[in-house]
C-alpha cells in the first residue's frame, strides 16, 4: 500500500471517541477521520436527567477531535460500499478507508409493539429528549430497566405536577439482588412513583397504554424505554450480524465478514472472555472501543493484537439526584451480595459518570 492509512471511525460516542483518541496515540502516521451525524458530544447516559429538564454538557466534536489531530466530518452515513471500502454520506459524499471502525450506537426500539413509533417518547438519545416535555397529569414509563427506572425517579423527584407510574412485567431492578430490588422499589416509593410490576404493555395510543389483559390506562405522556435497537446500516451494507442488526466480531472484534472492519459498542456482538456476549452499556462501549483501536494499530505494526481483558465490576443507578444504587458484580456479571445505596452510591454513579465523559475525550 502505498500513502497514509485511512481509518474511519463511524460514530462519536463512547466507543467511537475512546477510539480515536487511541487511534491518535497508537497508530501513528496514519489518517483518522471521525464521522457523526451529529456536532456534538451528548452524554447519553445523562439523558434521562435531560428529560427531566436539567441541563447536561454537550462537547463541540470538530473542536475536541482536531487539538488530537483527528479530522472531524459532521455528517449521517447512508450506506457502506464494502468493495470500493468508501462510506457514502448525506452530504452526497463519500470517504475512502483502508480500515473502518464501525460504532454507531443504539437507539429506541419502537418497532416491537403497536404505538410505540407512533404516540410513545423515547429518552433514548439526545434529538428524543429534546421532543419531550414531562407534562403535567400521569407520564407513563414502560419498561422497567436501568432506563426506566432512572427516568422515572428523575421525573417524579423534579416534576412537581406529573404522576408518575412505571409498568412493566417485572419487578423494577429484577436481574439484581433482592437487596437492589428492594432498595429501588423504597425509593421509587419515597419518590412518589406508582409502580405496577405485573404490567405487559401489548399497545400504545394517543391516549394511554393497554395492558396484556386488557386494562386501559390513560396518560398525557408515554415514554418507552423497553428495549433498544441498532442502526441498519451493517446490515445494508452486507457485513454478517446477528439477529437484531449488531456486527459480528472475532476475538480481536474484527468483523467475521470484513476484515477490514472492526466494531465496537452498542453495534455490536462482542463475546467476553468467559463466553457470553458482553451487554449493550458505555461500561461495555469505552473498553471495547479502546480494544478494537489497539486491535487496529497492532496490526498496522504488523503485531497480533493481544487479548480482550474485560470484565464487569459494578452496575450503577441514579434514583434522582439524591439516591442511587451500586450494585457490586461477580466475574460472570450476576449481581453479588454487596451493594451501596443513599448519598454515598448517588455520588459514587455521579463519579463514574464524569469519569465516563472525561475518558471519551481524546
Ligand atoms: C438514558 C440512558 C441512560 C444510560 N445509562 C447508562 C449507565 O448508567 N451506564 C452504562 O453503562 N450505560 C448506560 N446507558 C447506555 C449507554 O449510553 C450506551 O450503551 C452507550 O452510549 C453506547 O455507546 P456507543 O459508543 O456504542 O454508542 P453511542 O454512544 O450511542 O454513540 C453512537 C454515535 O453514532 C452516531 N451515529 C449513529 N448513526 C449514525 C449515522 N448513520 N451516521 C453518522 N453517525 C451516526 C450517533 O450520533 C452517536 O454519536 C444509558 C443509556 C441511556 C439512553
Amino acid at each position: 500500500m502505498t500513502g497514509q492509512h485511512r481509518i474511519v471511525v463511524l460514530g462519536a460516542g463512547y466507543a467511537g471517541l475512546v477510539a480515536a483518541g487511541r487511534l491518535a496515540s497508537k497508530a501513528r502516521g496514519a489518517e483518522i477521520t471521525v464521522v457523526d451525524a451529529r456536532a456534538h458530544f451528548v452524554e447519553r447516559v445523562r439523558l434521562h436527567q435531560q428529560a427531566a429538564g436539567q441541563r447536561i454538557s454537550a462537547w463541540d466534536l470538530r473542536e475536541l477531535l482536531e487539538k488530537k489531530k483527528i479530522q472531524f466530518v459532521r455528517a449521517r452515513a447512508t450506506d457502506i460500499d464494502t468493495e470500493g471500502k468508501r462510506v457514502l454520506l448525506d452530504t452526497a459524499t463519500a470517504l475512502d478507508y483502508d480500515t473502518l471502525v464501525y460504532v454507531l450506537g443504539s437507539i429506541g426500539d419502537a418497532n416491537g409493539v403497536p404505538g410505540v413509533a407512533e404516540h410513545a417518547y423515547s429518552v433514548s438519545t439526545p434529538e428524543d429528549t429534546d421532543r419531550f416535555e414531562a407534562p403535567r397529569g400521569t407520564v407513563v414509563v414502560v419498561g422497567a430497566g436501568s432506563t426506566g427506572i432512572e427516568l422515572a425517579a428523575e421525573l417524579a423527584e423534579s416534576q412537581s405536577d406529573s404522576r408518575v407510574l412505571l409498568l412493566s412485567p417485572d419487578e423494577p431492578g429484577a436481574w439484581l439482588s433482592t437487596r437492589a430490588q428492594a432498595h429501588i422499589r423504597r425509593v421509587l416509593e419515597r419518590l412518589g412513583v406508582e409502580i405496577r410490576s405485573d404490567a405487559k404493555v401489548v399497545e400504545v395510543t394517543e391516549d394511554g397504554v393497554r395492558l396484556a389483559d386488557g386494562t386501559l390506562i390513560e396518560s398525557a405522556a408515554t415514554v418507552w424505554t423497553a428495549g433498544f435497537a441498532v442502526p441498519d446500516l451493517a446490515v445494508r451494507a452486507g457485513l454478517s450480524v446477528d439477529g437484531t442488526g449488531r456486527v459480528r466480531t472475532d476475538d480481536s472484534l474484527r468483523s467475521v465478514s470484513h476484515p477490514d472492519i472492526y466494531a465496537a459498542g452498542d453495534s455490536a456482538v462482542v463475546v467476553g472472555p468467559d463466553g457470553r456476549e458482553l451487554r449493550m452499556a458505555c461500561a461495555t462501549a469505552q473498553p471495547t472501543g479502546k480494544y478494537a483501536a489497539d486491535a487496529v494499530a497492532a496490526r498496522l505494526r504488523g503485531a497480533e493484537p493481544g487479548q480482550l481483558r474485560f470484565r464487569y465490576l459494578l452496575q450503577c443507578l441514579s434514583l434522582g439526584r439524591r439516591d442511587g444504587l451500586i450494585q457490586f458484580l461477580h466475574a460472570d456479571d450476576s449481581p453479588g451480595r454487596i451493594v451501596l445505596t443513599g448519598r454515598t452510591a448517588a455520588w459514587v454513579k455521579e463519579l463514574i459518570v464524569r469519569g465516563a465523559g472525561w475518558t471519551a475525550r481524546p
